[in-house]
């Protein structure tokens, strides 16, 4: 991809002014010096296929998708990453040369990374993990934990249907613990990880105790608004290492911003303090 070309991406959603993504987009756009932009691109629900359609000839690179596309704009792909499609659900579009629209969904690996960036040595296939909720993030969370080796993904929402189904779906090792023994479930696991809205801003601190949790579990909220959530805080107290969901939201960006601008981005403290100027 030319430097010299002024290349456009954004973000899809509906609502989508509270998207942190334009930050993270921008500040790389202006950090490696290129031509382009990244806007918000408000698109309801009725809108999406024809919003979709239409980015090859509004000269757009590729869009991120959030809340509430990602499902319907996968319908709306030519190809697909096949992590997308075990996923169900993309988070990202490239528009290819050809004008085709490519989906991926990197919101699997960017957790991971950042569990990485937390602990260099944390590997998938420790042991048990206990995931809680069986919504869109779940889903990534557990195919991606499913990827890196996991022997056993404890899956457990207040909604049982949602878990017993995304089980099904996706194979014997994820088992289905119903939501009020989630607290003894943790015994054994090496992973606790929140995929709730629970603990975010505006919402009640989700309703856990870790006295089960073996001492040397790792404890990921995807929550990152706040920062630190009461699991985290909570986590940490009992002297667990706690990852928030901002590594998350941050690694999952790297890819598609490469797709789209042909640079893989770092991140560094000054992108975190932009990002944490905005909560
Ligand atoms: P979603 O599809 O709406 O799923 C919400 C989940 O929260 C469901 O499992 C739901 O259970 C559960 N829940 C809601 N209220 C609850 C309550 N009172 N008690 C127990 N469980 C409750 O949302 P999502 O897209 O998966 O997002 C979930 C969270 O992940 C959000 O906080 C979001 O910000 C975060 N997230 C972070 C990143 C990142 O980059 N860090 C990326 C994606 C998502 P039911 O099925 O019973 O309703």
């Amino acid at each position: 991809m030319s430097e010299s070309r002024f290349i456009r991406a954004g973000v899809m959603g509906w609502p989508v002014a509270h998207s942190r993504s334009p930050v993270i987009h921008k500040h790389w756009i202006a950090q490696y010096g290129l031509q382009g932009t990244y806007v918000q691109l408000p698109v309801p629900p009725e809108r999406l296929g024809d919003a979709i359609r239409g980015l090859p000839a509004l000269g757009f690179a590729g869009c991120n998708v959030t809340v509430p596309h990602k499902v319907q704009a996968l319908r709306l792909m030519d190809d697909l990453h096949p992590v997308a499609r075990r996923m169900a659900a993309i988070n990202t579009i490239v528009v290819r040369e050809d004008g085709s629209l490519y989906g991926m969904n990197n919101d699997g690996a960017g957790w991971v990374q950042s569990l990485r960036d937390a602990d260099p040595a944390w590997r998938g296939d420790a042991g048990p993990a206990l995931v809680l909720g069986a919504g869109g993030a779940a889903r990534a969370i557990v195919v991606a934990l499913l990827d890196e080796g996991a022997p056993e993904v404890r899956l457990t929402n207040r909604t049982r249907e949602k878990a017993e189904a995304l089980a099904q779906e996706l194979g014997t090792q994820v088992k289905v613990v119903d939501w009020k023994d989630r607290n003894q479930a943790m015994a054994g696991v090496s992973l606790l990880v929140n995929t709730t809205t629970q603990g975010m801003q505006g919402h009640p601190a989700l309703d856990v105790v870790l006295d089960d949790l073996p001492a040397g579990a790792l404890v990921s909220d995807l929550v990152y608004i706040p920062l630190e959530t009461p699991l985290l805080a909570t986590a940490r107290q009992r002297g667990h290492r706690a990852v928030g969901g901002l590594g998350m939201l941050i690694n999952q960006a790297r890819p598609a911003f490469h797709a789209w601008f042909g640079v893989m981005p770092e991140v560094t403290p000054a992108l975190r303090a932009a990002l944490q100027a905005t909560f």
